[in-house]
């Protein structure tokens, strides 16, 4: 099924209940030719011309699910939302990008999906279109929490991001060099009207973290009717703050024995994350 609106592919998934949506199909072609997924049907997204640009609205821009990761690279797009423009950049090779979605990246919820900390950071919204024209937009932290789900014959039609007209900076780290899956990821996002740093973290949990108390802490340092300029060392702990946050330390032995030590790889990625956060918040106000 090819429909072209978005009613008319809500209309098509209500028709068939067992019906799947596809967009660019990156996710749902790998479970399927594997054999772990088989949808009897399948309702393609990509002629719903409505869900492949973005519009403004109220200080904010409606972002179509159906924008490609190479789309949201480009630089019109990164003028508007940098760090998910960055964070598409980085998400795999280029036949992924020119195939693979924001709608995608979001409902398949990987703890690798590269958009994921960004949205998280910048506290989007997903405006879901349901059977008969319904609407209901809920955060998409709450979708990555499980605490909201889509429900059958649901689509995400846009994505509601807040338009800071201030830095942010999405990094990531990988296990090689070249395209690859996250082994973490930090988006910083500078929020200049509310005073306010916020900061996800990719990779390290099924969901994107947000370390609250270290985005409050670093803040509050922050002269945001000056330069905004931070020393090294506010850097230094900030980075700290966020991977102690993200991957703390093993709680003390119950029974009063030795303290459990955190396993290398687990302290690896503890200073790969505090490494990406420095380095975020520093280009962020730099
Ligand atoms: C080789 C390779 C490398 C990759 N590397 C990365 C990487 O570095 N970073 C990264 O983040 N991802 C990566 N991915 C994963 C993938 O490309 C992304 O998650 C992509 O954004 C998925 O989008 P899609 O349009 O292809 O989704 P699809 O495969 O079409 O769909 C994925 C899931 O979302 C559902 N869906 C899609 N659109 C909607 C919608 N609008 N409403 C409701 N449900 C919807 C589908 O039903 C399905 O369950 C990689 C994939 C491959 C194959």
């Amino acid at each position: 099924m090819l429909p072209t609106t978005l009613d008319e592919a809500t209309a098509a998934l209500a028709a068939v209940p067992a019906a799947v949506p596809v967009a660019g199909g990156t996710d749902l072609m790998v479970g399927i030719n594997s054999g772990q997924l088989r949808p009897s049907a399948l309702v393609g997204l990509g002629r719903v011309s409505e869900i492949r640009g973005w519009q403004y609205l109220d200080g904010h821009a409606l972002l179509g699910a159906g924008l490609t990761h190479a789309r949201m690279g480009r630089p019109d797009f990164a003028a508007l939302i940098p760090a998910l423009a960055a964070a598409s950049r980085a998400a795999g090779p280029p036949q992924v990008r020119n195939a693979g979605t924001l709608g995608g990246n979001i409902v398949s919820a990987a703890p690798t999906g590269d958009t994921l900390p960004v949205l998280a950071a910048l506290e989007a919204g997903l405006v879901i279109a349901g059977a008969e024209g319904a609407r209901r937009e809920v955060p998409v932290s709450h979708l990555l929490a499980g605490v909201e789900m889509l429900r059958p014959g649901e689509i995400v039609g846009h994505v509601r991001v807040p338009l800071l007209h201030a830095p942010q900076t999405f990094l990531k780290a990988t296990a090689r060099t070249g395209p690859g899956r996250a082994l973490a990821s930090v988006a910083v996002v500078l929020d200049p009207a509310r005073r306010g740093v916020r900061c996800a973290v990719g990779g390290v949990a099924p969901m994107p973290l947000r370390p609250l108390e270290a985005e409050r802490w670093i803040a509050s340092l922050i002269d945001w009717d000056g330069d905004r300029a931070l020393n090294r060392e506010a850097l230094d702990a900030f980075g700290e703050y966020v991977a102690m946050a993200c991957i703390p330390d093993p709680a003390p032995a119950e029974d009063g024995g030795e303290t459990p030590v955190l396993p290398p790889a687990a302290l690896h990625l503890r200073r790969t994350v505090a490494t990406l956060a420095r380095r975020g918040l520093g280009r962020a106000l730099a």
